[in-house]
Order: structure tokens, then sequence, then C-alpha cells
């Protein structure tokens, strides 16, 4: 199979779908990798180490769309892609489609196979191709909270850790999973005062014996979160429900009622975010006001740390690439239940139920 891998166009993102190990183990299988001139830059990756590994390197990005059978991207196709779909391509990416019915269409109506990371899923729920990012993402939550709440970047002035004899930043995560937990730990190795909400029991257990009761969990309610939030320095929403819109768990009548200064992290935001008022922001301009409360909703968080995400992306998605690559995707999916459970869209049908549901599209 002709496999492409073309260099990413959102917004301060520099990963790469592929590293030069991933290119070697294609091409041991028998099938061509073509990569877009300069795609693993940003990532640490020059053209040269694609090619010793077998790869061929173009920098006209339409041959790398056109020749393939199968693309590999990070993140969704923006608008500006659209027109380089074509029917018969099998396109392996995160898509959160659920918030994002252009790019839906746009898959029904070039007649694209489209499997997405963030729902391939294992018998036993795991989510194995989200999860390195969430761990990612949840651990540059802290990290970009506590920076928005410096003075000089608009937020409160309080030090997540406090100091000897002063209190410690309070810290609210709203969903206790995968990035949930990381910006847990993070918050508090940074010495804050962290309360984790989730609705899962067992979860919520798993995270108090870990954590040896440093990290405080409490169930997710509206009442219970809104309560949590007025008195929080630093919230950070993490809640996913797959596949689906999140929930709202934050109003903006909430958002004026927390303290001045305050700081809203919203990972959640690709799929729609936690709070009321978030909005999808970018590396280059991250933040919002929203009353007297600062919000971060970067859509791709670890992109800012490709280093790191490229390799964790790729070490989870190799596998299945493969398994695409060697049997075609059709024979793939009906051997892997996991990666099935992540077909998006086939010749103008939407698989995925939730994202019909959240979209009105018929599946
Ligand atoms: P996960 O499934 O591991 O965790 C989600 C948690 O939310 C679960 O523990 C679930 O019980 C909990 N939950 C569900 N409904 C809830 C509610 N009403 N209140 C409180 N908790 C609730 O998911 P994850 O892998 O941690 O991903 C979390 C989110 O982060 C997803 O939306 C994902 O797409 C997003 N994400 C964003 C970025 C980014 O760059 N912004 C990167 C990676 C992941």
């Amino acid at each position: 199979m002709r496999i492409g891998v073309p260099a990413e166009v959102k917004d301060n993102e520099f990963r790469v779908a592929i590293t030069p190990a991933g290119v070697h183990a294609l091409v041991g299988h028998g099938h061509e990798v073509c990569i877009e001139a300069g795609a693993g830059v940003g990532s640490g990756v020059p053209d040269d180490q694609y090619e010793a590994a077998g790869a061929t390197i173009t920098a006209d990005v339409a041959e790398v769309w056109d020749s393939s059978e199968m693309i590999l991207k990070v993140k969704e196709p923006v608008e500006a892609e659209y027109d380089r779909l074509h029917e018969g391509l099998v396109l392996f990416t995160y898509l959160h489609l659920a918030a994002d019915k252009p790019l839906t269409e746009a898959l029904l109506n070039h007649r694209v196979t489209s499997l997405a990371y963030e729902t391939v899923e294992t018998d036993d729920h795991q989510l194995p191709l989200l999860s390195p990012m969430s761990e990612i993402a949840g651990k540059l939550a802290p990290q970009v909270g506590a920076n928005c709440l410096m003075q000089p970047h608009g937020g409160n002035g309080t030090l997540l850790g406090g100091g000897t004899g002063v209190h410690k930043g309070k810290v609210v995560v709203l969903g206790g999973g995968v990035a949930g937990f990381s910006a847990a730990q993070v918050a508090a190795g940074m010495g804050a005062c962290v309360t984790v909400y989730d609705v899962n029991p067992t979860r919520m257990r798993y995270i108090s014996d870990v954590s040896s009761g440093h990290i405080a969990t409490e169930f997710s309610t509206l009442l219970g979160v809104a309560t949590a939030c007025r008195d929080a320095d630093l919230v950070i929403g993490s809640v996913l429900v797959p596949g689906a819109r999140t929930p709202h768990l934050v109003s903006n009548e909430t958002v004026s009622q927390m303290k001045p200064g305050s700081v809203l992290v919203d990972i959640a935001i690709d799929q729609g975010g936690c709070f009321e008022d978030s909005r999808p922001t970018t590396h280059t301009d991250p933040t919002f006001r929203v009353h007297d409360s600062i919000f971060y909703c970067v859509a791709n968080m670890p992109g800012a740390v490709p280093h790191t995400s490229t390799m964790a992306l790729t070490n989870a998605t190799l596998g299945y690439a493969i398994q695409l690559a060697d049997k075609g995707w059709h024979e793939a999916i009906r051997t892997r239940c996991d990666l099935a459970r992540g077909l998006a869209t086939y010749d103008r049908e939407l698989y995925s139920v939730p994202v019909g549901e959240a979209l009105n599209i018929p599946t």
C-alpha cells in the first residue's frame, strides 16, 4: 500500500504522524511511505532520517495526498485540506467529528473511509490512541494554568504550592480519566490542594488509592461542581463521554461567581468543552477572559511539546497502521474490534452513532 504523511497545518502543530522507526517498519512490511518535506522538523526529525528509513520525500503536498491510498495524520483536516480528500482514501487520524459538522460532511461528500484515533476502543473500554495524548495534555494543564495564574499574565497571583505558613492554591479537576488524573498528579506534585470530580466510583477509588489520599475525590453533580468552582483558583476540564459532545458542567453564571483572576483550562475543548463559554483557541492566542476569569482552550495542547508527543502518539498508532496497510481497512476492522470502533465514515455513510446523534446526521 502507498501511505502518505503530510505536514500538519494546524496553528503551532509540530507533531508528525510517523517516526523513522515507523517508516522502517511499514517499508519492512512491503509498503511505500511518502512524506511531505519538512513534516518531521518540528518534532526533531529531519527529512534525511526518513529517507534513510526508506521513505520518499516530496515538497509537493498534493502528491502526498493524491498518490496515497492511506493518509496518516495527527490532527483532523482543516478547511484548507478538504479539497485534498478523495474517493477511496483511507484517513487515519484524530477527527473529533462530534464537534465538527463541516468536516463530517466533507468526509461523507468525498467518500473517504475515515478512522478516528480517539474512538479506537478496546473491549475493556480503554482508548489506546487517545490516552497517550490525554496524558500529555493532562500533564501540561497545571503547567499552563499556573502560568496563567501569575499576576503579570492576568491571573490572581496565587502560587499553586503556596508558601510556608501560606495556603495552597485550590485546583478542581472535572473528569478523573487519563487526562484528569495526569493533571491532578502534576498539580498535587506542585503542592496544590486538588479535588477530582467524576461519576465513576471505581475510578475515584483508584485515584484515592494510588495517590494515598493526596488527591481528594468527589462525585460530580452540577451543584457540587458549581460550589467547588466558586472557591477554586484553577479549574481543569477533562470530561469525556466517548465519541459524544462533552456536557457543559460549568455555566456562565458559575464563572461570574468565581474568584477574580481564577483560571479555567478546558482540555476537553476538542470534544466541545466542559465549560459553557469555552471556544477553541490556538497556541498563538491561547486565552480569553469571561467575566473576571481566564479561559485557556487550546485544542491541540500536546502540539506544544512535539518531541514528547510525536513519540508517544506513534508508539500507539503504528501497530494499527500496519494492520490497516497489511490487510486493507475492511479486513483489518473485521478482525480487530478495537479498530472497528474507530470507523467514522465510509462511502457517504456515517458509522459513529454518537457523532450522528451530536450532529443530527443519520447513521
Ligand atoms: P477518559 O475517558 O480517560 O476520562 C474521562 C473521564 O470523564 C472518565 O473518568 C469519566 O468517568 C469522566 N466523566 C464522564 N462524565 C462526567 C461528568 N459528568 N462529570 C465528571 N466526570 C465525568 O478521557 P481522557 O482520555 O482523559 O480525555 C479527556 C478529554 O481530553 C477528551 O475530551 C479528549 O478528547 C481531551 N483531550 C484533549 C487534548 C487537547 O489537546 N486539548 C489532548 C488529549 C485529550
